[in-house]
């Protein structure tokens, strides 16, 4: 079974680029643009990683890691952030805020999926036996 990842993003390319990404490596995806979906969205897709975007309009990345390590139920989800801004300390915050792996805008097609295996595991192989 393909392994699932909800992408929080609001910038329209870069959704895009991730969910492109990780789709032509066989992983499942569902894009959220509005961050204020975000904790409900996990809730009802489960994901096996949840790679989230720190600069959102409304709510920051930041603040909904906090909200999703807190959680009983989404705690346990491995999450990537992502941001275009690395100031100095920012990766602490992030890190501290619970995520498990951070990498910075511009991302390259290896940088994103060595993080993505680093956290989930390789993609779905299909099963000889399914055939
Ligand atoms: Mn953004």
């Amino acid at each position: 079974m393909a392994k699932k990842v909800l992408v929080v993003e609001d910038n329209e390319l870069n959704l895009k680029l991730f969910c492109d990404l990780l789709q032509a490596h066989s992983f499942e995806t569902t894009p959220v643009r509005d961050g204020r979906e975000a904790i409900d969205r996990a809730r009802l897709f489960s994901p096996d990683l949840i790679v989230m975007d720190i600069q959102l309009p409304h709510v920051s990345g930041i603040e909904l890691i906090e909200m999703l390590k807190r959680d009983a139920a989404l705690s346990g989800i491995p999450v990537m952030a992502v941001t275009a801004y690395a100031a100095k300390g920012d990766e602490e915050r992030i890190r501290a805020a619970g995520a498990e792996a951070y990498i910075s805008k511009p991302v390259t097609v290896n940088n994103f999926m060595t993080a993505v295996r680093r956290l989930v595991g390789p993609e779905a192989i299909p099963d000889p036996r399914a055939a």
